[in-house]
C-alpha cells in the first residue's frame, strides 16, 4: 500500500506525464522540477515505469521519487552522502537520488576506505583461528560453529553490514547520472517492506562479504556462506530495476581460496527478490560474472512474488537466472549466454521450484559447445515453465521437452496464468544477441 504521505497519480495520468511531459509535478503541488521546454521528454531521473511494463506496472504502478520536491532531489558522490539522502526527511517522502560516479560502500563517514582488517579490528576475529576452531576434524559436522571465534566473526560481519547495507525507503528513485560510470562498489541496497522504488543506470560491482560463515550442514560437504546481495528486495512492492549492471569483477570467484575442501565464497546474490516481495519489473539489466545470481523466493514457503524479467542479459552466470519459487514469473526477450567467462562455468539458467508458474516468451540462449539444451532449466518437479518462441542458437527450441527427456524431476509445461503486462514484447528472439549488446546494462541511458 502506498504510504499516506504520497498519493500517487492514477495510472492513466502518470502515462500522460511520462509520455508528454506536459503534466508536470506541479500538478502534485510540489516544485515543477520535471517541467522541461522540450515537450515529449522527461528528465531521466523523473521518468516512471511505463504502463503495461511488467508486473511493477500493475495497480498504482511504479513512479519512484518522481514527485520529489527540491529538497529531496539530490546528487551524491560518496557513501555518506548517499545514506544521508536516503534518510533525510520523513520516511516515504518522494526522493530522487542521483548517483554521480562510483561510490565505494566500504568507507567511513570521512570517506576513508575500510578493509576487512579494519572491520575485524578489536573483535578478536582471525581467519586462521576460525579455520582452526571449526575444522571438521576438530569441530565435527553435526552443529553450526559457535563460541569465541564465531561470535567474533559475527561481530566483525555486523560492522561491515553497518557500512555496506544501505536501505532504500518507499517512493525513491536511485539513478546513475549518465556519463559518469555511476554505481556502487561493494554495496548492498536493501528494499525492505517498501513500496514504489526505481533503481536505474547503476553498476553494482563486487559486493563482497569479508566474513563468510562455515555451515558444515549445508549440503553433504558443508559450505561457506556469505551475506549481501548487490540488491535485495524483502517484502518490497512496485520495484523497477532497469538498465543496471551487476558483476563480481574485479574480485572474481576464481580467486576465492578453498577451505575445508569448499570454495570460500565471498559473494551472495546479485539481485534477490524474496520474503513476499511482489510486483517487480527487472528490465534491461546486464548480469555478468556471478554464481548465485537471482532468487525469486528464498524458501519454498515464500509467497506473492509476481515478477517480470525482460531484455536482461546473463553472461558468465553459473546459476539462478533466476531460481524461482511460488510466484507468477514472466520472462521475455532475455538473453542467456552459457559460454564460460572469466572462470564462471554455466550450471543451469532457470530453476523452477516450489510450484512456481513461469511464462517464458521469445528468450534467446547462446549455447556454448560444452553445454546442452537439456541443461538450461532445472527444477524440483513442482514448477511450471510455459514457453514459446524460445531460441537456442537461432532455432526455436522446446526447453521443457529437452529438460524432461534428460531429467527425472520433470518440469510442467503449462501454467495457470497468462501474462497481460508485457510492454515491449518482441515477437522474435532472433535479434536479441545483437540488439541487447547495445541496449542492456548501465551507461546506456542518456
Ligand atoms: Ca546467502
Ligand atoms: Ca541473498
Amino acid at each position: 500500500m502506498p504510504p499516506s504521505s504520497h498519493r500517487r497519480l492514477p495510472a492513466r495520468r502518470r502515462i500522460a506525464l511520462a509520455t508528454t511531459g506536459l503534466v508536470t509535478a506541479a500538478g502534485l503541488g510540489v516544485l515543477p522540477f520535471a517541467m522541461r521546454a522540450d515537450a515529449g521528454a522527461v528528465d531521466l531521473a523523473h521518468a516512471v515505469l511505463a504502463a503495461q511494463d511488467g508486473w511493477a506496472s500493475s495497480g498504482s504502478g511504479t513512479t519512484g521519487g518522481q514527485a520529489a520536491d527540491a529538497a529531496h532531489d539530490v546528487t551524491v558522490t560518496t557513501r555518506a552522502e548517499l545514506v544521508k539522502a536516503l534518510r533525510a526527511g520523513p520516511s516515504g517522502a518522494p526522493r530522487i537520488i542521483r548517483v554521480k560516479g562510483r561510490i565505494d560502500a566500504n568507507t567511513d563517514d570521512q570517506g576513508r576506505s575500510l578493509t576487512c582488517a579494519d572491520y575485524a579490528k578489536g573483535t578478536g576475529y582471525a581467519l586462521a583461528a576460525y579455520l582452526k576452531a571449526y575444522d571438521p576434524s576438530v569441530w565435527g559436522r553435526s552443529k553450526l560453529p559457535s563460541g569465541a571465534q564465531e561470535s567474533a566473526r559475527a561481530a566483525a560481519q555486523a560492522r561491515q553490514a553497518e557500512r555496506v547495507g544501505i536501505t532504500v525507503p518507499s517512493n525513491t528513485t536511485v539513478i546513475g547520472v549518465p556519463g559518469t560510470d555511476a554505481g556502487i562498489n561493494g554495496g548492498s541496497l536493501l528494499v525492505q517492506k517498501a513500496d514504489n522504488v526505481i533503481i536505474r543506470n547503476l553498476t553494482f560491482a563486487d559486493t563482497r562479504d569479508c566474513f563468510p560463515q562455515w555451515d558444515p550442514k549445508d549440503g553433504s560437504t558443508g559450505n561457506w556462506n556469505s551475506a549481501y546481495d548487490a540488491v535485495t528486495l524483502r517484502g518490497a512492492t512496485h520495484v523497477w530495476a532497469d538498465h543496471n549492471a551487476f558483476t563480481d569483477s574485479p574480485h572474481l570467484d576464481a580467486s576465492n581460496p578453498r577451505y575445508f575442501g569448499r570454495e570460500y565464497q565471498v559473494h551472495d546474490g546479485a539481485l534477490d527478490i524474496t520474503n513476499a516481495s511482489d510486483l517487480v519489473t527487472v528490465s534491461y539489466n546486464r548480469f555478468t560474472d556471478h554464481d548465485k545470481t537471482m532468487l525469486i523466493g528464498s524458501s519454498d514457503k515464500d509467497s506473492k512474488l509476481r515478477v517480470t524479467l525482460h531484455h536482461n542479459v546473463f553472461q558468465g552466470i553459473v546459476q539462478r537466472a533466476p531460481l524461482a519459487r511460488v510466484g507468477q514469473v514472466h520472462l521475455y526477450n532475455n538473453l542467456f549466454d552459457t559460454t564460460p567467462r572469466d572462470g564462471y562455468v554455466h550450471s543451469y539458467s532457470v530453476n523452477a521450484r516450489a510450484g512456481v508458474q513461469i511464462v517464458a516468451q521469445n528468450n534467446y540462449w547462446t549455447l556454448s559447445a560444452d553445454r546442452k539444451a537439456s541443461q538450461l532449466l532445472s527444477g524440483d518437479g513442482t514448477g511450471a515453465f510455459a514457453g514459446s518462441g524460445n531460441m537456442v542458437n537461432g532455432s526455436v527450441t522446446d526447453l521443457v521437452a529437452a529438460h524432461n527427456a534428460a531429467n527425472s524431476k520433470k518440469i510442467k509445461s503449462e501454467t495457470k496464468w497468462k501474462p497481460v503486462l508485457s510492454g515491449g514484447l518482441e515477437s522474435s528472439a532472433a535479434g536479441l544477441p545483437a540488439s541487447l549488446a547495445r541496449r542492456a546494462g548501465s551507461g546506456v541511458l542518456k
